[in-house]
């Protein structure tokens, strides 16, 4: 496999000449880097002729990407950059079989993920996942603890999910469930959901008296809302 680097009408490409029938083309976030992977035989010159003759299409796509925001897909590999509670780390894989505890060294912004020596992506994601799931066990109790003082209501439980919403909560049987990437973002977004979710227990939709609710239990909800949308 023979790998170069050259731009073309001011855009750089990277060109992988394989042994493959056709030419393929990628635009990939979250920089709009353009990736060609072009069979063995085709000649410099039709590769120039096919980059010009994509241009527009290229620049529509980088702006797409640029425009909207459009991140890499994840991968749960090392060096790659993942939030706790609010904060970056830099992701460390240990390929031990010993360890078995995600380990957070604050000092250097370091999340080591044990996993075993050969996973895939979503044996990974599983595995931080978990850990996300135990920092939320360990978080929930003094913040409903706090939050039920402050509503003064309590439910009957709170459950962890992956889910579309922050948060949610049945009124008929009281039971509150939290997204589990509220693991991800600042300690205090976790507080404001639960306190959320304890006014619906008061107050069944968002209107006027949910939103009088929210002033007087999180005067500062509307700027920890925008936070935890970022
Ligand atoms: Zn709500």
């Amino acid at each position: 496999m023979k790998k170069e680097t050259k731009t073309i009408e001011n855009i750089t490409i990277t060109i992988e000449r394989k042994n493959i029938k056709n030419m393929y083309m990628r635009i990939l976030p979250p920089n709009g880097e353009v990736k060609v992977s072009a069979p063995l035989f085709l000649s410099d010159n039709e590769i120039n002729n096919f980059i010009k003759s994509k241009k527009d299409w290229i620049l529509k796509k980088q702006k797409y990407i640029q425009e909207n925001n459009i991140k890499a897909p994840l991968k749960y590999d090392n060096g790659e950059k993942h939030n706790v509670w609010g904060k970056e780390y830099e992701l460390c894989l240990i390929k031990n079989d010993s360890v078995k505890h995600v380990l957070i060294d604050e000092e250097k912004s370091m999340i080591y993920l044990p996993v075993p020596k050969r996973s895939t992506i979503e044996k990974r994601k599983k595995i931080l996942d978990e850990f996300y799931r135990q920092e939320m066990k360990k978080a929930i109790p003094p913040v409903l603890d706090k939050c039920t003082k402050i509503v003064g209501r309590t439910p009957s439980e709170v459950k962890i999910r992956k889910m579309k919403n922050w948060g949610n909560c049945r009124y008929h049987d009281k039971r509150i469930t939290l997204n589990l990437n509220l693991a991800k973002k600042d300690p205090i977004c976790l507080e404001y959901v639960m306190i959320h979710e304890l006014c619906h227990l008061i107050e069944f939709n968002h209107g006027k008296k949910f939103k009088k609710l929210m002033d007087k239990f999180c005067p500062n909800w509307k700027e920890i809302k925008k936070r935890l949308n970022e």
